[in-house]
């Protein structure tokens, strides 16, 4: 895992501590494979640049106040978006699976 997605993690779990919320990782390398049986758009899992976290159980609070959080920290590092052509370092929707939060750094840091 590179050191800034590292830092990432780090601040997620202690932020899940503080908040007393549910910290529970679904996914954080997958092959090419496996991105396309899920539909992935984009590579960052399979570059090592991407982890998720289930926010089942999250209060809609909560998640606002992660997404701030993340965005604040790490807004230099994000990966940026396809569409909106700015950083961000996470994404939070559900694909199938439930609500979940994608972070994701840019490439070549
Ligand atoms: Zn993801």
């Amino acid at each position: 895992m590179h050191p800034e997605l590292l830092l990432m993690f780090a601040f997620v779990v202690n932020f899940c501590k503080i908040e007393k919320v549910p910290c529970t990782v679904t996914s954080i390398h997958r092959t090419a494979e496996q991105d396309r049986r899920l539909g992935a758009k984009s590579k960052t899992h399979q570059e090592y640049r991407a982890f998720d976290m289930s926010l089942n159980g999250w209060a809609g609070d909560k998640i606002i106040k992660l997404r701030r959080a993340v965005e604040n920290e790490f807004k230099h590092v994000g990966a940026i978006s396809a569409t909106s052509r700015s950083s961000r370092p996470i994404v939070i929707h559900d694909i199938g699976h439930g609500m979940h939060a994608h972070f994701q750094i840019r490439p070549n840091l």
